[in-house]
């Protein structure tokens, strides 16, 4: 099942109000071997205060443009963290069925 990328937006990026200022975060993936995967919220940027909910939602949106952290495999067409991906084309489970990569 293919995911929009508006559904996306509030699985992958966040905004934080911390009192003093907001934080815009994206939920980054490392691993750690083969079978650990790790998700955590990376600050990106940290707008003024006085940012409206309208900037926050238009810099979340282009968050997800970033290649940096988003990338959209050129097999399956989905949008993907960039820490799922195999290569700059491939997500992982298409490197599996195309190049028959075993993890
Ligand atoms: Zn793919």
């Amino acid at each position: 099942m293919i995911v929009p990328d508006t559904e996306l937006l509030d699985l992958w990026t966040r905004a934080v109000d911390r009192t003093d200022r907001f934080t815009v975060e994206c939920l980054t993936v490392t691993w750690d071997g083969p079978a650990n995967r790790f998700e955590d919220w990376t600050v990106v940027s940290s707008p003024s205060v006085t940012s409206t909910a309208e900037h926050l939602l238009a810099y979340r949106l282009h968050l997800l443009r970033r290649r940096l952290y988003f990338k959209r495999c050129s097999n399956c067409g989905r949008l993907r963290q960039a820490g799922d991906m195999f290569d700059a084309r491939l997500c992982h489970a298409c490197a599996s069925d195309v190049l028959g990569v075993v993890y």
